[in-house]
């Protein structure tokens, strides 16, 4: 098991339910699994964690992916810049009543 913090997020390398693959844990969250050394699981994590980024986007990633503190979650539990306006697509859907206005 590979443990590491990296860019303010909890990353744990465990060993998968599947023969032979690796799980990534990121923020407590199971990620993913496939079949690669611990080591090779923990520099993606690193690469998907850079592919996220700082800014909090909730249409395209759940709040595990960014650090804890950096953001607030909405009312459907998608995680938004703290104090700012969710951009997930449920959140920003059209309702019904708009069509009549
Ligand atoms: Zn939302």
């Amino acid at each position: 098991m590979l443990r590491e913090t990296y860019k303010g997020r909890k990353v744990v390398i465990k060993k998968g339910r599947d023969w032979g693959t690796v799980a990534v844990h990121i923020n407590g969250v199971h990620c993913w699994a496939r079949v690669c050394t611990a080591e090779a699981a923990l520099a993606q994590a690193k690469r998907d964690i850079d592919f996220v980024g700082e800014e909090i986007d909730g249409a395209s990633w759940g709040p595990e992916w960014y650090a804890p503190g950096t953001y607030e979650i909405c009312d459907e539990g998608h995680p938004r810049a703290i104090g700012g306006a969710c951009t997930h697509s449920y959140c920003n859907r059209e309702t019904p009543e708009d069509d009549h206005v």
